[in-house]
């Protein structure tokens, strides 16, 4: 495959001549036709495979010249380093074209901004924030925006921008084609998708097996929860070692429940992120985190550096070679430790193969107390007969505020006998007494 099956045009041409490429990535070349149909698409691709020309390529060579004043295009990316980063690859990658390219971001003159858009442009690219008050300032028109490029999708939802870009979608032509490129697949990228997209085409290639050179990874088997915070508990001790450690989990109620844990070991040096926090308090975390202030971070995913703790183990090995590529990259070297329990024999059994190596397997160290008390999803399941509708796995606002009202309504003596013995409360009748049952004798 060369750039020339493409068919692209002369001045893309020459561009890739400059800039010395001469072969499409895997994801330029799976998403040119796809994006070039103009049906709705979701990529999957991280940074530095391409994916900033596997989008802007189809749309260039698709974009007329136009003396109008108002965008055409509008690409969104989370952060004010990606709108210059991807300012710059369109910048090289038109370079002998008439494109008018702009990118605005917050915390900066928005005057000088609201000039610069009324000089006529073709690509707008911003964070949302900035865009949604340029919008409404009404110096910039969005009525002729055609194509919609949202990059870093998740990045973005970490960072609490779903109601922002939902607010977008509202101002923006109902007739437009929407392209969205994310690192991983989550379960709220794919809630955005389900409620804003049409039937979109998916576009992915597969992750590279290898992992990085410089991490180290390592692996302990533990048989639950308590027993992996307990291990968190002796190993965090470490101050040198684990100086910058971002600690990956599951889920949102994941998130909270451990949080919780190492609050009460880690108060000062602890910060949580996750989609049910607000966007202040999230971006109040990375900040902290960043810096160095607080030097654990609980996430369900987003950027980072330096150590990399998978709590969890994830099911889908793609993401784990995600989560392990965010350490180990600008730093000297990066260490990834991933706890499994027995249910994750198979997932990890698909990390390894994907990777085609074995993660060494650690001794506990000793001074990690083994629980035996299990979490609701550690325990065997119990139907509930009389309530099909009930769901376990809901989790949100509202599960906190009806764990809160249960806890003062219908639970008697033996509640706060547990509570006494720091026991989580029961979600259903059915387990009330199962550790205190399994306790040891
Ligand atoms: P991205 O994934 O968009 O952040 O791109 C990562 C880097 O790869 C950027 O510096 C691009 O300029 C570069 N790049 C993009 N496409 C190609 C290509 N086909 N061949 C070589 N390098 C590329």
């Amino acid at each position: 495959m060369n750039f020339r099956d493409l068919n692209l045009n002369t001045p893309l041409y020459n561009a890739l001549d400059d800039l010395g490429f001469t072969t499409p990535t895997p994801i330029q070349e799976h998403a040119f036709n796809v994006v070039s149909s103009g049906k709705d698409v979701v990529g999957i691709a991280q940074t530095g495979t391409g994916k900033t020309f596997a989008y802007m390529l189809p749309i260039l060579k698709n974009l007329p010249f136009a003396t109008q004043e108002n965008p055409r295009i509008l690409v969104l990316v989370p952060t004010r380093e990606l709108v210059v980063q991807v300012v710059e690859e369109i910048e090289k990658l038109s370079k002998y074209m008439n494109t008018r390219v702009l990118g605005v971001y917050g915390g900066t003159n928005i005057n000088t901004q609201k000039q610069a858009i009324a000089e006529g442009l073709d690509i707008l690219v911003a964070t949302p924030g900035r865009f949604y008050d340029l919008a409404l300032s009404r110096v910039l028109q969005v009525k002729s925006i055609q194509k919609l490029v949202i990059d870093e999708v998740d990045v973005m939802l970490d960072l609490g921008f779903r109601h922002q870009l939902i607010n977008i979608f509202d101002l923006l032509p109902e007739r437009r084609q929407n392209i969205m490129f994310s690192a991983t697949m989550t379960e709220d990228v794919d809630d955005l998708i389900n409620d804003f997209f049409k039937s979109p085409e998916r576009v992915s290639i597969a992750v590279s097996g290898t992992p990085l050179e410089n991490i180290k990874q390592l692996r302990y088997e533990v048989p639950n929860f308590y027993t992996k915070v307990n291990l968190l508990f002796e190993l965090l001790q470490d101050k040198e070692r684990f100086n910058k450690t971002l600690i990956f989990v599951a889920n949102k109620k994941m998130a909270d429940r451990l949080f919780d844990k190492l609050d009460e070991r880690f108060h000062d040096e602890l910060c949580v992120i996750h989609s049910n926090k607000t966007q202040n308090y999230r971006l109040r975390s990375i900040e902290q985190f960043r810096t160095g202030m607080n030097r654990i971070l609980v996430a369900t995913d987003i950027m980072a550096r330096s150590h990399v703790i998978n709590f969890d183990t994830p099911n889908y090995p793609e993401n784990y070679m995600h989560r392990i590529g965010r350490t180990g990259r600008a730093e000297r070297e990066g260490e990834a430790l991933i706890f499994t329990t027995e249910s994750d024999t198979e997932a990890i059994e698909n990390i390894q193969s994907l990777m085609n190596m074995q993660i060494p397997v650690l001794e506990l160290p000793e001074a990690v107390e083994i629980s035996d008390q299990l979490i609701e999803e550690e325990r065997p399941q119990i139907k509930e007969r009389n309530n099909p509708d009930r769901k376990p796995e809901d989790v949100g606002p509202a599960f906190h505020e009806k764990s809160e009202k249960n806890k003062k309504e219908n639970l008697g003596g033996s509640y706060k006998f547990k509570i006494a013995e720091k026991y989580k409360k029961p979600k259903t009748r059915g387990d009330k007494n199962y550790n205190r049952r399994n306790k040891k004798k």
